[in-house]
């Protein structure tokens, strides 16, 4: 089903602007995920820079984007690629990390099942989806490229591997476009350093809000396991395919690996291209032989074997599909076992009707679950002290806060207001910021 046609988005300026930068976000401006935004000089270069959808129950998509020749994707979660197909099957470009097109495909297939099972409307199809694969243009970290007027390159940025920063140089100001940032290093990726720049568009998800010690965590979450797994238990851990996922293997390969870790779902089939860029991982012999280590599931006698296991990792991480219910439906009768959440998970999701009421729909039937649940904080996103010194050591004029609920938002402006000029946008609406 088609949402909507190409060239007619109802508020996107025609011409150019006079002079300054234009921002307009299409989606992603208070809120979280659901991310795309153009920017444009009075040169009539313009950018795009993802174009995501969030993942909720229905999902959220950003408005239609005028005609662009070149599109930017930071990284490969859904809330900043799932709506690219639709712009190459409009002729537009798209630049990303090797790691970042390398997962795409898999994404956007999930994607279009996803839409296809639930019912949800979307606006590309599998032709699209086969035209977007043939239309990325990769980029090695820190090395320029042309849009038009402007020369880009990307940076690392921590979050998850191959998830990079835009640095933009323009004619009239440096802009540096965060993306979804984490300052720490990760078990996977490296954290992001700051950039010099007039104008920072900064994601603030953890505004207002800081992290427990990251090693302390993950000890808390290591303990939990071995209690389970002591007592005679498996402990089911749902976790996002691309990143979440990955970290617990790392995490429980370091710490306890006499474990019997099984690894099932889309998140082998992401490792497996991780692997194919291994210069974008943090130590990627260590995510080989995890790997190696883990085991991992492949069919339905596997999947029966993986019900004795120490622990199953799987997804999906907010228990809304995926493998994790199959197994849940089946661990559930046995009261050692446990379910360790380790990711966000959104209102209506089920993850977060397990943990409001102890029950969640599993093929459609709502379920009572009475295992033990406990919820981990190992989120790849920086947290609000982190954002606030990385946004002082680029030492912008500007700050453009995205990404992030309006809570969260106002707590980076009242912490930083002071240093810099902070923005706020909307969706919709078209800034125009100058030096
Ligand atoms: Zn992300």
């Amino acid at each position: 089903m088609v949402l909507y046609t190409t060239g007619d988005t109802s508020t996107y300026p025609e011409k150019p602007p006079e002079r300054g930068i234009r921002l307009h976000f299409l989606g992603g401006a208070g809120e979280v995920g659901n991310v795309g935004c153009i920017l444009e000089d009075r040169t009539g270069t313009r950018l795009l820079i993802d174009y995501g959808l969030a993942p909720t129950k229905p999902p959220r998509y950003p408005s239609e984007a005028p005609f662009v020749t070149d599109a930017i994707m930071t990284h490969g979660h859904i809330d900043h690629i799932g709506m690219a197909p639709w712009l190459t099957g409009h002729g537009t470009n798209i630049h990303g990390t090797d790691l970042t097109a390398g997962v795409s495909e898999i994404m956007w297939a999930d994607t279009y099942k996803v839409s296809d099972i639930e019912g949800y409307p979307l606006a590309w199809d599998k032709r699209d989806l086969e035209k977007a694969l043939d239309s990325w243009t990769t980029h090695q970290f820190d090395t320029w490229f042309k849009v038009g007027s402007w020369k880009c390159r990307l940076h690392r940025a921590g979050h998850i591997p191959g998830a990079a920063m835009v640095e933009i140089a323009t004619p009239e100001m440096r802009i540096l476009w965060s993306g979804d940032i984490d300052t720490r290093d990760s078990p996977n990726a490296l954290g992001a350093k700051p950039i010099n720049c007039d104008l920072l568009c900064l994601e603030g998800t953890y505004g207002g809000r800081n992290h427990p010690d990251r090693k302390m965590e993950e000890q808390r979450f290591v303990s939990r396991v071995l209690e389970v797994v002591s007592r005679g238990g498996t402990a089911l851990i749902p976790a996002f395919a691309s990143g979440r996922g990955q970290d617990i293997l790392r995490i429980l390969h370091r710490e306890a690996p006499n474990l019997d870790v099984h690894y099932d779902g889309m998140g082998t089939r992401i490792t497996r291209e991780w692997l194919k860029c291994p210069e974008f991982l943090n130590d990627p012999g260590g995510m080989e032989a995890t790997f190696r280590w883990s085991r991992r599931v492949t069919g339905k006698a596997d999947r029966k074997k993986a019900l004795g296991a120490d622990v199953i990792v799987t997804t999906s991480g907010m228990l809304d599909g995926g493998p994790a219910l199959w197994y849940l439906n089946r661990l559930r009768h046995n009261g050692s076992n446990a379910i360790l959440l380790t990711g966000f998970q959104a209102e209506g999701s089920g993850g977060r009707n397990l943990l409001e009421f102890g029950r969640l729909p599993i093929f459609g039937k709502q379920t009572r679950i009475p295992l033990e649940i406990d919820k981990f904080e190992l989120s790849n996103h920086a947290d609000h002290r982190s954002l606030c010194s990385f946004a002082k050591e680029c030492s912008p004029k500007s700050l453009v806060i995205f990404h992030a609920d309006d809570s969260a938002a106002e707590a980076i402006e009242e912490s930083l207001a002071s240093e810099m000029k902070v923005f706020r946008p909307s969706n919709y609406e078209t800034m125009e910021l100058s030096r």
